[in-house]
This record gives C-alpha cells, sequence and structure tokens, in this order.
C-alpha cells in the first residue's frame, strides 16, 4: 500500500485522514493495516514515533464498523499514553457516529469512567491495573471484545504487567483478533505472542537498535560532581527545546530545581506527580511556553510532541535500547536534532553497551568530547547581573524567536495528545523509557 485511498476505507475515515492531514501511509501503517484488515492476529515492531497508533487503529475501526455488536480493548502501560490514543481515536472517528471510547486509567475517579462505560463504548482504552479493578467490580464486561491491541507490550512488560494480562486474557474471548506492538523484540515479547496469538503476522519497520543518522550524537565526559554544569553548559549551546531524561524521580526533581534556580523555563514529569501536575506540564512543554521537560523514562514512555530540538540524557539509560528510543524523540522523519549524553566515569560500562549496540545496529557512531572547561561562561546568579562584562553571558535563556524549520513527511500540525506515564510501579531505579516525537525542529 502506498496511498490511504489505496484502502478503499469508509467515506468517514478517508475524510478523518485529510483532516488530520495523514496523506502517506508511514511505513509501519503501510505495512500492516493490509495485514490487519484480513483479521488475522498481527505481530508489529517499531519504534516510538512511527505511527504504530494509527497502524492498529484504522483496521479496528473498519472492523468494528463491520459489525455494531463488537467492540475493541487497548491496552497501554501508561496513563498518558492511553490519553493519547483515545485523542487519536477521536481524530479518527470524528466523523462517524457511536464510536465512543472509554478510557479506563488508575490516577482518576472511578466515576467518569463508570458513566462513559454506561454509554456502550465501542472501544475501552486501559492501563491494565485499573482494568483489573474495574473487573474485579464487574464495572466492565469484555465478552465483545473482537479487536484486543496491545500497545507497547515491551513496556508492559518491563514494568510487571504480565499477571495482569494473565488476568484481562480470561476475560476477552478467545474467539478474537490481536495485534501486539513493541518497539523491541526480545524473548520476553516473544513468549508475550505465543500465549495470546495465533499464529500472527509479523511486521517491522527499522531496527530499535538503529538510531535515526538526523540526530547527532555527542557524549560528553564528566563527573559526578561537574554533572549539573555541564548540563548548564550545553544547554547554554543550544536553542530550542529540550527534554531531559534523568533516572530516578528524585533525580527529577533535583535538576529541574537546579535549572529553575538559573532561571531556565523548566518543568518536569515522573510518575509520583499527580496527574493534574503532569498534565499541566506536558501542556506548558508541547505549546512551547515551557522550553525544558525534564523526565524519567517511565514518564515520557510514548508522549507525542512534535518539535523537540534536542535530548539531553543526564543520566545513561540501564537498557541500551532506551538510549534509542530517547534519542529518538528528536530528529523525526528526516528534520535533524542533536542528542548528548552526559558520561561519568561510573556510567563508562552503560556507555560502551549503548555504543555497541548502534554499532550493531549500523548507526553513526556518537562523537565523544570532555566536558567543556569551564567555558567563556561563567556561571552567574539566576538572575542576569547588568554590570557583567559581556563576555560573562549569564546563563540564561534569552527566548530566541523559535523558527519553524523543517517539516518531515510525517508532521502534521500542532496537536495535544497526552504523554507516557509514569504510574506508580516507577520505581527508583527502573530503567527508563522513551517516547515519541514529530519532526517539527526549531534551530
Ligand atoms: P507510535 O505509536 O509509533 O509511537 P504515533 O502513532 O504516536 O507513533 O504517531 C507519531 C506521530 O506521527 C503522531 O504525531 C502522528 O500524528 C503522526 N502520524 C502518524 N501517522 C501519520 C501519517 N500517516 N501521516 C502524517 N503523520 C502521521
Ligand atoms: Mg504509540
Amino acid at each position: 500500500m502506498q496511498q490511504f485511498n489505496e484502502l478503499n476505507l469508509p467515506q468517514p475515515l478517508k475524510q478523518a485522514l485529510e483532516t488530520m492531514k495523514f496523506e502517506t501511509p508511514t511505513p509501519i501503517q503501510a505495512q500492516a493495516i493490509p495485514v490487519a484488515l484480513k483479521g488475522g492476529d498481527l505481530v508489529g515492531i517499531a519504534q516510538t514515533g512511527t505511527g504504530k497508533t494509527a497502524a492498529f487503529g484504522i483496521p479496528t475501526i473498519m472492523r468494528l464498523m463491520e459489525n455494531p455488536a463488537a467492540t475493541a480493548l487497548i491496552l497501554a502501560p501508561t496513563r498518558e499514553l492511553a490519553i493519547q490514543i483515545e485523542g487519536v481515536w477521536r481524530d479518527l472517528t470524528r466523523y462517524m457516529k457511536d464510536m465512543r471510547s472509554a478510557i479506563l486509567v488508575g490516577g482518576y475517579s472511578m466515576r467518569p469512567q463508570l458513566q462513559a462505560l454506561r454509554q456502550k463504548p465501542r472501544l475501552i482504552i486501559a492501563t491494565p491495573g485499573r482494568l483489573i479493578d474495574h473487573l474485579e467490580q464487574r464495572t466492565v464486561n469484555l465478552a465483545t471484545v473482537a479487536v484486543l491491541i496491545l500497545d507497547e507490550a515491551d513496556r508492559m512488560l518491563d514494568m510487571g504487567f504480565a499477571p495482569q494480562l494473565n488476568q484481562i486474557m480470561r476475560h476477552v474471548p478467545k474467539e478474537r483478533q490481536t495485534m501486539l506492538f513493541t518497539a523491541t523484540w526480545e524473548k520476553e515479547t516473544d513468549a508475550l505472542a505465543k500465549r495470546y496469538l495465533n499464529q500472527p503476522s509479523r511486521v517491522a519497520v527499522a531496527s530499535a537498535s538503529k538510531a535515526a543518522d538526523t540526530v547527532e550524537q555527542t557524549a560528553v565526559e564528566t563527573t559526578v560532581a561537574k554533572k549539573n554544569d555541564t548540563l548548564l553548559d550545553e544547554i547554554n549551546r543550544r536553542a530550542g527545546t529540550l527534554l531531559i531524561f534523568t533516572r530516578t524521580k528524585s533525580r527529577t526533581d533535583r535538576v529541574t530545581k537546579f535549572l529553575a534556580s538559573y532561571g531556565l523555563s523548566v518543568s518536569r514529569i515522573h510518575g509520583g506527580r499527580s496527574q493534574a501536575q503532569r498534565n499541566a506540564a506536558l501542556a506548558g512543554f508541547k505549546s512551547g511556553q515551557i522550553r525544558i521537560l525534564v523526565a524519567t523514562d517511565i514518564a515520557a514512555r510514548g508522549i507525542d510532541v512534535t518539535g523537540i530540538g534536542h535530548v539531553i540524557n543526564y543520566d545513561l539509560p540501564n537498557v541500551p535500547e532506551d538510549y534509542v528510543h530517547r534519542i529518538g524523540r528528536t530528529g523525526r522523519a528526516g528534520a535533524s536534532g542533536s542528542a548528548v549524553a552526559l558520561v561519568t566515569p561510573e556510567e563508562r560500562p552503560l556507555w560502551r553497551a549503548i555504543t555497541t549496540l548502534l554499532q550493531r545496529g549500523g548507526s553513526n557512531a556518537p562523537k565523544t568530547v570532555a566536558a567543556a572547561a569551564p567555558s567563556g561562561l561563567v556561571r552567574s546568579a539566576p538572575l542576569p547581573q547588568p554590570s557583567r562584562a559581556p563576555q560573562n553571558r549569564p546563563r540564561q535563556y534569552r527566548n530566541p524567536q523559535p523558527q519553524r524549520h523543517q517539516r518531515g513527511e510525517f508532521t502534521r500540525d500542532g496537536r495535544g495528545g497526552g504523554g507516557g506515564g509514569g504510574s506508580s510501579s516507577e520505581r527508583k531505579d527502573r530503567p527508563a523509557q522513551s517516547a515519541v516525537t514529530s519532526p517539527r525542529y526549531w534551530r
């Protein structure tokens, strides 16, 4: 399939894709949709940001249109991701009647969820924990589920949801279409597919060990003591939005505080914050009001934010694949971006594992540089000091006029959508995970 119109899509769906400015299918969509439309089970392997949501959303909608008694269930690892999927569902079904969805996620009160369930939704989007709450209270019935989607299956397993998935599977009919989407393929995902899918077709695009060639990668050697200064340096030599990854919630808090003390426009997202706080942080970052977002991997998983200029790995991820997901937030679909990793001597083994993975995947090797010796920049007080000599530029964000630069072929205009979500299962030393961005680039 080269074009959506080759698919003979029903008019309201066609129209929705037009409104969404989806003209050409992304590679995973081009491969997965025709296969899924045949009704068989499917495994889709693709990095974040490749358009997996519509890859399963479009065939699911067609299935539900054909059979008015059928419903669909999408399981996702985090709240933000579930919210984001719901946004795409709404967009795709905007010209249809009776394609209501219900979103069952933790962190929100049960009441609106119960209300949504009473309205006979055609689609339920849920995180495993909250769905089980509903199953136990018998407030949801999955007997009509004809299509089941496991989104970000690798992350669900990493987060320890295997028992919950098992429990949920007992409530969905055996006779169903199951689609599993994942960014990485490991023995755990393979086992999951063997267990719940029936002779699935497998479609894969670009291996998760391959970093986008459009991302300029650098590793900066620093030390634990100098890490914050190195971070400031790296921020100051860049314009545009920045996504900073840290290892834990408390480190996210500390880095945010540190940057805020320098007058930088910064917010943070991790599983320990309330849903309202997370939503606000993400909304500010998406709208461009906030320049820097500090995040744990889990909280950032699956977030679809357009136009991230730079990714800074303040801490390296424990799982090398996560590095590829992280830096995939920038440099999307042909737009250029940059990624910096701050590497302390303690983190060198992790860095070696990452570069080995990149080499295996055939990616360009990152450049390694030593942390800039206290560069011309002298650390200033939080407020600009008017009396300073000009070469001592205050380390402050001077709000460079963002310019829209390049548009990648899969971008479209300023879109909302939620983000990947921490969640109670986010642990202190949990490895980390990714998110998504599309290719609007500011310089
Ligand atoms: P994934 O689930 O693989 O991480 P998403 O489904 O979140 O990816 O899509 C990533 C971004 O690409 C979103 O902003 C989405 O709107 C956009 N997108 C997806 N498919 C297309 C398409 N066919 N044309 C244009 N933009 C697309
Ligand atoms: Mg996704």
